[in-house]
């Protein structure tokens, strides 16, 4: 966040030095991408779409007993059809650690608002294509920020069978991986099998943001807005795509204070996406 701020301002400074003493803000305007062809069931041919997490084995991807048994404070709050408790607006202490309520197990009731991940209450994105980064996400209508945008799924591996992939896909010639890390020691891979979220591309001025929940016993990574997004606008966030801890990839993000390479110097929340974490855990 302090990255980002900072870029506004110095082309604010920019903007007043160079023509007037204006005090008008001037914010350049996010790129659409209304006009695209829609590339959604083209780009869903392209990998196995997944309705949930596949685990390698049982035990893998599971949270602590503690995050596992929170309970929020919250009481029911149903207005004619649905439950509003544990809304955006709500101090509820699960919402606010990243836990979502699970039916019977709060005193909110059944179905509150905390519970986007368990009711897939997606955003509406479509997959286009981009030219030169290939296929990108936008979004087919305004999102808010801090909305769910999209789960990240995929199939989670561990360590071993994370190195085990790596080699096998490098083998196939695979040059997109789509490793994220779990936690430690363990991966999410989308490479074969995943989600549209999948499809979300760098961006090193990103307008959405990937966040880790409690989601029953497990973790679960989804995809969040980082500001409002424009109907229209490509799905961005900051991920490092040097999946081999190597060399670093040019970025077309696009962004006036681009750094022109993905990987490295872009470490921020998302540090816990490769390379960084596979650099941590290889020791690279
Ligand atoms: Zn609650
Ligand atoms: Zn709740
Ligand atoms: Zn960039």
């Amino acid at each position: 966040m302090k990255h980002i701020s900072r870029v506004i301002i110095d082309e604010e400074s920019d903007e007043v030095s160079s023509r007037t003493a204006s005090p008008i803000r001037i914010k350049a305007e996010p790129r659409l991408f209304l006009e695209e062809e829609d590339k959604t069931n083209e780009a869903i041919g392209t990998f196995e779409n997944l309705e949930r997490n596949i685990y390698l084995y049982k035990s893998i991807g599971k949270c602590s007993e503690q995050q596992d048994t929170m309970t929020c404070d919250c009481r029911e709050d149903w207005d004619s059809e649905s439950n509003l408790a544990c809304g955006p607006d709500s101090d509820c202490i699960n919402r606010l650690t990243n836990i979502e309520c699970v039916n019977g197990h709060c005193s909110c009731g059944s179905d509150c608002q905390n519970q986007r991940f368990q009711k897939k209450e997606y955003s509406k994105i479509s997959v286009f294509y981009t030219g030169a980064k290939g296929y990108g996400v936008r979004a087919e209508s305004f999102i808010p920020a801090d909305t769910f945008i999209y789960e990240y799924i995929g199939e989670i591996i561990d360590d071993k069978e994370f190195r085990t992939r790596r080699a096998q896909y490098d083998s196939e010639g695979i040059k997109h991986f789509y490793f994220m890390m779990l936690q430690s020691g363990e991966f999410i891979d989308a490479t074969k099998k995943g989600s549209l979220a999948r499809f979300c591309n760098h961006s090193c001025n990103p307008n959405g943001y990937v966040d880790k929940w409690v989601v029953g016993k497990r973790f679960k990574m989804g995809i969040f807005a980082k500001r409002d997004i424009i109907k229209g606008e490509e799905i961005t966030f900051d991920y490092n795509v040097d999946r081999y801890g190597s060399n670093a990839q040019k970025c077309y993000c696009g962004e006036p204070k681009c750094i022109g390479f993905m990987g490295g110097k872009t470490q921020t929340e998302s540090a816990r996406l490769l390379p960084h974490a596979l650099n941590e855990a290889l020791e690279i």
